[in-house]
């Protein structure tokens, strides 16, 4: 896309205002934002020296944003599944991460996450894992918007050696960054099982003064939530809240496991959830209510986990499965409407990360971070209604373009950057290195 470009489109579903269809609308582009959005002939009228872009066989949405995932963990795609959480990280995904998890490592699993990602219609990232530098570095590489975790545990890893260096080598790459557009942090201790309360209170601190979202796993699983009362008498929520973490800030990612007073608690505090529907699934960690959380008021987004635990880093299977178990779990076919399941794709997911200014939704002003669904396919005829085909009906399979800040990623389903080309060669490297390992 060229710095003034017209992007005509069948249907242009802007987020904000919310409910808003709009038909044979056009966005009118420049230096990587959104100028204006307008009927198409009012738009050529007015911006007549653009260049001018027709998808008429596409609605065009904002950028899907993947509020929560751990992106190197592509690498362990299927290596162990049908397990419940903390069998499949004592006995799979630990003992592999000691032994693997290098710089190289998080940069290919990332690069091969950011290729899926791309190609599915995200554009933008949250992501929690080793060796942050090398998550970012493949993030930029891949020209996508992304947010970091300065991740901290209590043990020691390749990456850290305690949680003082963790947080150290974690700011400090957000000083190193700070001026690169695409690029965010959060803090992101992460869970209540492996972060210490002198830990958590620090992080209270460091997100006060530098004004970062804090990032972690909460109320994931029953067992989490029986363990925090054994050792610390009360559940993790609660514990958090007396260490200063609760306020508009805190992402708590899962959220499954929660008592009306602590939705209660979560929506007073302003605080996000972000919602992974396949990965509670699939680890059997429960149903997050969903309904019951934005009926509250809570800010939920979505996110997919890391690829080792969905197994597909999809956001449209994450909106449609969503959308599906929020009525069955809240009993109420009204439950997470299309809509709604697409404002917590987009919209939600920026403002968790403190990226709603700059992101999320097409008003004028906000980058140019767009997706193309052709509806044009067999599967997807007749077409009422584009934005229930785009959560019921649509796959990522049927996404033909997308652009972040502008710039073009994705064109008519195929990666346009060459940094994310020929990635299977490392990806099966590190199978015969991982699976020499699990064999051994
Ligand atoms: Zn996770």
């Amino acid at each position: 896309m060229s710095e003034k470009t017209l992007l005509h489109a069948r249907w242009i579903v802007p987020v904000e205002p919310a409910g808003a269809v709009l038909e044979h609308h056009a966005l009118a582009l420049k230096d990587g934002k959104v100028e204006a959005l307008l009927p198409s002939a009012q738009c050529a009228a007015r911006f007549a020296d653009y260049d001018e872009v027709r998808l008429d066989r596409h609605v065009v949405i904002p950028g899907l944003v993947n509020a929560h995932t751990h992106a190197a963990m592509s690498l362990m795609r299927g290596l162990a599944d049908d397990l419940p959480l903390m069998r499949w990280l004592q006995e799979h995904i630990w003992p592999v991460e000691t032994r693997h998890v290098s710089p190289k490592f998080v940069r290919e699993g990332t690069l091969l996450a950011c290729a899926e990602m791309l190609r599915g219609g995200i554009t933008c990232f949250s992501d929690m894992y080793f060796f942050p530098e090398a998550s970012i570095e493949a993030a930029l590489a891949a020209g996508m918007r992304s947010a970091h975790g300065a991740i901290v545990i209590e043990f020691p890893s390749a990456y850290a050696s305690d949680p003082a260096d963790y947080l150290r080598k974690g700011l400090a790459l957000r000083d190193r960054y700070r001026d690169e557009p695409l690029l965010s942090f959060t803090l992101a201790p992460h869970a209540p099982y492996t972060v210490s309360d002198a830990t958590f209170r620090r992080v209270a601190v460091l997100a006060a003064e530098l004004d970062l979202p804090v990032h972690i796993h909460l109320h994931e699983t029953g067992d989490e939530v029986e363990r925090s009362i054994s050792e610390h008498h009360v559940r993790p929520l609660e514990r958090l809240g007396r260490l200063g973490l609760l306020g508009p800030g805190l992402i708590a990612v899962h959220a499954v496991h929660l008592e009306a007073d602590e939705i209660q608690a979560l929506a007073r505090h302003g605080c996000s959830v972000v919602h992974c529907p396949s990965s509670n699934l699939k680890l059997a960690s429960g149903f997050a209510p969903v309904d019951a959380l934005i009926r509250a008021g809570v800010n939920v987004a979505l996110g997919t986990d890391g690829a080792a635990s969905n197994n597909r880093l999809d956001l449209l299977q994450e909106m449609r499965t969503a959308a599906l178990l929020a009525k069955a779990v809240a009993g109420d076919a009204e439950a997470l409407t299309a809509h709604a399941a697409l404002r917590a794709a987009t919209l939600a997911g920026a403002q968790a990360l403190g990226l709603g200014e700059r992101t999320g939704s097409l008003l004028p002003g906000k980058a140019a971070d767009l997706v193309a669904i052709d509806l044009g396919a067999p599967e997807l005829q007749p077409c009422y209604d584009p934005v229930s085909q785009l959560v019921y009906s649509a796959g990522r399979e049927h996404v033909s373009d997308v652009w972040v800040a502008g710039r073009a990623q994705v064109r008519d389903g195929k990666v346009r950057n060459s940094a994310l080309s020929g990635l299977e060669i490392p990806a099966q490297l590190w199978q015969n290195a991982l699976k020499g390992l699990a064999d051994s």
